[in-house]
């Protein structure tokens, strides 16, 4: 049941007062398993960013939080990640209410990832070092890190919260301030996140929010003269269009964006492990998720027993009220979304060397909500469109390989490559896998499993650049090469009349 305290509206934050929505224009938010539109968002237009943008830079180059000591941030850090799990089940139900996917989902996996990106990155500022360079005895040379500065903050709707706070976090840990702006379809958890923020001691303005429509409020984020940095989760389409912009101002920029990630199963692995990581890899969050295992290429000598064990668990998948904990698939995030995913299933339908084997309709025993069956197809080849495009939803597609080459081959053949998953018991084969493919992630007899220390990002089109420990450390920071003498070493002189 949908939670009493959502939000009437959502609006900006600066400084940290919620900005008067009077005047703005009204986007609805809408409950995706209803239809029903339960909240209103303020849109902010250039203008709004622009006061938002030069707020984060006064705050910054105050000093308040960029020259604030470490273990000052630290201990804010700590009381943020602390209060968000205080605060657990509020934000669970507010993720819920705006995405339509399982309660399970939020209350199990995102909540406590937003929680852990704070206190993984309070550890880390307190432990990390910065190179010294003692080689030549004439000087010492070693490198500081100076904040970046103000970081602009573009976030997708399929995890909210978990993966915005993964860039605040980052961006405030190393001392810049930063403007956030969550998807248009997703900001009403972060009414409470932002209180949460200012509660453990953020000062006002380091954390900005804007909330708003992508060309109208992301645009003006990114073109800001004053945003130094740009992190980016979302689309590819979205990604090349700010990239480009970025790139007009020279500005740092990280874009972390889609997949089509193979999930490649040997006739040596463990048949069951491997059957249960696929379903977890393409059902959960409804499928939408950027390394959801969408390809699964499954050796030919056991395809036809492996399609078989998980099409009937597919269409086990207990579709329902999200906020049930025993429903596994809720609904889709927005008409649009679930138009998009049967619009895969009719071109699934009406394609030679593809054959829909359960699901692709919309789901009949619900009046209202985005509800789709989750849907399994096989193809014959790589280049079909639903192997090749992103679908974003509960649709799987499975195909057969002869051999390792073959696999690799299959894997690699696709604009992306963000993640790669490999099911085989012979160690060998693994390492040869982990070699070949071509992609930021090699998940190796396990489903979804990210360790915050290591780069976590794609290949190809699925992205520039990296975040996790040091990568977002360098994202978030500019380096600044400091010599200085070991004593006064004999300097040339110029213009001096020889005697
Ligand atoms: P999207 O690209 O439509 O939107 C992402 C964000 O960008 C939203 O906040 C949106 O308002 C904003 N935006 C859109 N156009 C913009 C513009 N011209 N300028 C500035 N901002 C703009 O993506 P989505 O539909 O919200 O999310 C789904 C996509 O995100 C999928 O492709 C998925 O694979 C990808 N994703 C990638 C990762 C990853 O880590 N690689 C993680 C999650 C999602």
């Amino acid at each position: 049941m949908l939670p009493n305290a959502i939000p009437a509206v959502v609006a900006s934050l600066i400084d940290g007062q919620w900005v008067n929505p009077a005047g703005h224009r009204e986007l609805p938010i809408v409950f995706a398993a209803s239809e029903e539109q339960i909240s209103v968002l303020a849109e902010a237009d250039e203008q709004e960013v622009g006061a938002a943008v030069d707020n984060a830079r006064t705050v910054f180059e105050s000093g308040v939080w960029s020259r604030a000591p470490v273990a000052n941030r630290k201990r804010v850090l700590h009381r943020v990640s602390e209060l968000i799990l205080a605060r657990r089940d509020e934000l669970a139900m507010l993720e819920v209410a705006h995405t339509g996917s399982p309660i399970t989902q939020a209350y199990g996996r995102h909540i406590p990832r937003a929680a852990l990106n704070f206190e993984f990155f309070a550890e880390y500022i307190a432990q990390a070092a910065n190179p010294v360079f003692d080689q030549n005895p004439d000087y010492l040379t070693y490198v500081r890190r100076d904040p970046a500065g103000v970081a602009g903050l573009i976030a997708p709707w399929n995890a909210p919260l978990a993966l915005a706070s993964m860039k605040v976090a980052g961006a405030i840990a190393f001392g810049n301030s930063c403007v956030l702006k969550p998807s248009e379809l997703t900001p009403l958890s972060f009414v409470p996140f932002m209180e949460i923020l200012l509660e453990a001691g953020v000062p006002p303005g380091v954390v900005n929010m804007v909330n708003g429509r992508g060309p109208i409020t992301g645009s003006a984020l990114v073109a800001h003269p004053h945003t130094d940095v740009i992190a980016f989760t979302g689309g590819t389409a979205t990604g090349r269009l700010i990239g480009a912009e970025a790139g007009k101002g020279i500005k740092k920029i990280v874009t972390e964006l889609g997949g089509k990630s193979a999930n490649i199963i040997f006739a040596d692995a463990d048949f069951e492990r491997a059957l249960d990581a696929a379903l977890v890899a393409i059902f959960s969050n409804n499928g939408q998720q950027c390394l959801a295992g969408s390809r699964i290429l499954v050796q030919r000598a056991i395809a036809e027993q492996f399609t078989e064990a998980f099409i009937k668990r597919a269409t086990n998948l207990r579709l329902g009220d999200p906020y049930d904990k025993d429903t596994e698939i809720g609904a889709l995030i927005s008409a649009a979304q679930m138009d998009r995913v049967l619009g895969y299933a009719e071109h699934a339908r009406n394609t030679a060397g593809v054959e829909i084997l359960a699901g692709g309709k919309r789901c009949e025993q619900f009046e209202k909500g985005y509800f789709v069956e989750p849907t399994v197809v096989t193809a014959k080849s790589n280049s079909l469109p639903v192997c090749q495009e992103e679908i974003f939803g509960p649709f799987a597609t499975i195909l057969s390989f002869d051999d390792e080459e073959d696999a690799y081959a299959i894997a690699n053949d696709t604009e992306f490559g963000l993640v790669s998953y490999v099911w085989s018991q012979d160690i060998s084969k693994v390492m040869r896998a982990t070699e070949a493919l071509r992609a930021g992630i090699v998940w190796v007899n396990t489903p979804l499993t990210r360790d915050l220390h290591a780069p976590f990002g794609g290949y190809k089109h699925s992205g520039v650049g990296r975040d996790g420990g040091d990568w977002s450390r360098n994202l978030f920071t500019e380096e600044k090469t400091v010599t200085i003498p070991t004593h006064n070493f004999p300097i040339t002189k110029l213009g001096v009349k020889p005697d």
